[in-house]
């Protein structure tokens, strides 16, 4: 899923428990199990990792929606986390970690990060592999709509 999408869910989350620890364990855990559900973004990632086609314009995709991420972060604590800041910043970081770590192995190719990179594309890649990955536009659409959703009734 895009970050933006863990962040709306990251943000259910925190507004859900109220306890940091909880909502970055439970943001965490969550990033693996939405992922699961095929999103679209299979073929862009083996353009930019196997063929090493597009790969601007995939960095631009992925600048998009860390931008739009951030953009919502901000507007959710700008708007509605008057008293669960702590809260609400410990799950949306739990429900993104899992792609930020992922990214610094890309970058790295840490030798510490190898197990990790495998976890986080075992459960992103287990639909996938059984069936097939959605069309990204259609993706995108569904989780633009879930975000607006979720920002409509938090
Ligand atoms: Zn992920």
């Amino acid at each position: 899923m895009t970050l933006s999408t863990h962040t709306a869910i990251g943000a259910i989350i925190g507004f859900s428990f109220g306890n940091p620890i909880v909502g970055f364990i439970l943001g965490f855990i969550s990033h693996f199990l939405v992922d699961m559900i095929p999103h679209g973004d299979s073929e862009i990632a083996d353009q930019y990792k196997v063929q090493k086609v597009n790969v601007k314009k995939i960095l631009a995709y992925m600048m998009i929606d860390a931008v739009t991420a951030i953009i919502l972060i901000v507007t959710l604590f700008e708007t509605r986390s008057a008293d669960n800041t702590a809260v609400l910043g410990a799950s949306i970081a739990g429900s993104v970690l899992p792609d930020l770590l992922v990214g610094i192995y890309e970058v790295t190719k840490s030798k510490y990060l190898l197990w990790f990179n495998r976890l986080h594309f075992f459960f992103h890649d287990y639909f996938i592999i059984k069936y097939h990955d959605i069309k990204l536009p259609y993706s995108l659409l569904g989780q633009f709509i879930f975000i607006f959703l979720v920002f409509k009734t938090i």
